[in-house]
């Protein structure tokens, strides 16, 4: 193996420039690399392992399918496991005033957005779709061009061009310089008169497409209020409304899906990551009106894989039966109360946010002038340095935001106490590391 600062320097994409080791093993929140150093793991596999790592009804569940002489993958064909999986998805989804059918896509999150935007254009017969800054969607074409973020877009010429962005209302941020109650009605007002703005030449797209909470753009929530009055002006205008849950579903946010704290009903639901228990499956939900798609129309040959849906539906039940969302919620609070306490010891956190145990920090530089806005300039130097400390101390913990400003931590859902208890010892080292 290279050693850390050679795979650090190396040409090795994506996380292991930040995250230089190699994993051993690993079991709960808990990672061994391979020179027996352990990690308490933050990251849980970008939020798809809601249960941890190699948890027991997971491992189970693999073990029984492969025992069960089950073909290890049907294309769309069904099958008593896939029959199963979906009836749980449809009671989940389910409301007294609506149903929802399935689209097994995949194996990737990007694939259920493809789904979604190709679906909003077919049943809309329109082509634009709207988005938000910050929002992240996939590294697909389509999920790309969604995508409120230039970075990841540089030198790719040909993106969907019929999408417009508009200000995500960003509560510590905001786009208008406002503060926080004039901020949300700012929101509400520039979505309305936007989408409603014809004499100007606003055309009036196929679909809208957010996430309640917005993973790597920084982990912003969206207010309550702002996401009813979406769902009001998208209906009024025949728009669908696709809520991007690939991130903050399953519990995460101590509901099933964020969008249930704001009580609307999204048209299409985008689902991935924790839905295949840490194998790959991605499912768009879809209100059963806007089903025109025949068998056939969105197809491929990897979705609805039977080792993921066995993992899956391990996972869903898991989730269910111990009432995790609820524990998510009281040790969210918990924690994020702890870390709001850190807030007022160091100075450069400038807010800590999210919902459950989707949590950010927002890292700022106190010594600069303040913002328009009050706030202090956000510090991705900082943010990097104290990930990377994290990462000596022996924490596993992600970035996102504008450049990498906000520390992000996606813990398994059934996190003890006390390892989060070591989470904030670690973080707490880091920070100190680096005032
Ligand atoms: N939507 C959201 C909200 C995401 O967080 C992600 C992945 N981080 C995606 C879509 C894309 O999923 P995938 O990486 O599986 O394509």
């Amino acid at each position: 193996y290279l050693n850390r600062q050679e795979q650090f320097e190396s040409k090795v994409r994506s996380y292991p420039r930040k995250l230089p080791f190699a994993i051993q093993s690993a079991k709960g929140a808990w990672i061994t690399d391979v020179e027996g150093n352990k990690y308490i793991d933050c990251l849980s596999g970008a939020g798809t392992l809601a249960l941890g790592h190699n948890h027991p009804v997971v491992i189970e569940s693999i073990k029984a399918l492969l025992d069960s002489n089950l073909p290890m993958h049907t294309l769309d064909i069904t099958t008593p496991l896939k029959d199963k999986f979906s009836e749980f998805m449809y009671k989940l989804l389910a409301t007294n005033s609506d149903e929802y059918c399935l689209q097994f896509c995949g194996p990737t999150g990007a694939d259920a957005v493809e789904a979604a935007i190709k679906l909003a254009k077919q049943v809309t017969g329109r082509s634009g779709v709207v988005s938000f800054s910050g929002g992240y969607h996939g590294m697909t074409h389509g999920a790309l061009a969604v995508t409120g973020n230039l970075a990841p877009k540089q030198g790719i010429e040909g993106l969907m061009s019929s999408v417009q962005f508009l200000p995500y209302p960003n509560m510590y941020r905001c786009a208008f310089g406002l503060p926080f109650e004039q901020s949300i009605h700012a929101h509400m007002s520039y979505f309305e008169s936007f989408l409603k703005d014809v004499e100007s030449g606003v055309v009036k797209p196929a679909a809208v497409i957010l996430e309640v909470i917005q993973g790597e753009g920084g982990v912003n929530p969206a207010p309550i209020e702002w996401l009813k009055h979406v769902r009001r002006v998208t209906k009024e205008l025949g728009i669908m409304l696709i809520i991007d849950e690939v991130q903050t579903g399953f519990c995460r946010t101590g509901r099933w899906f964020a969008y249930q704290y704001a009580d609307i009903d999204p048209d299409m639901i985008v689902m991935s990551k924790a839905i295949g228990g840490g194998l790959p499956l991605a499912v768009l939900g879809i209100k059963k009106q806007y089903d025109v798609w025949q068998a056939g129309n969105h197809s491929g040959t990897f979705r609805g894989n039977q080792l993921a849906m066995a993992t899956g539906l391990a996972t869903l039940n898991y989730l269910k039966d111990n009432n995790v969302a609820d524990y998510v919620l009281e040790i969210g609070t918990w924690f994020m109360a702890q870390l709001k306490i850190r807030q007022q010891r160091y100075p450069q956190i400038g807010q800590v946010r999210g919902r459950g145990l989707m949590i950010g920090i927002e890292i700022i530089n106190p010594s600069l002038p303040k913002q328009n806005d009050g706030s202090y300039p956000a510090d991705s130097d900082v943010a990097a340095k104290i990930q990377q400390a994290c990462f000596k101390h022996g924490l596993v913990i992600e970035k996102g935001g504008r450049g990498g400003t906000v520390l992000r931590l996606l813990p398994p859902l059934n996190i003890t106490k006390d390892e989060l208890q070591q989470v904030l010892q670690r973080l707490d080292m880091a920070l100190e590391d680096n005032q």
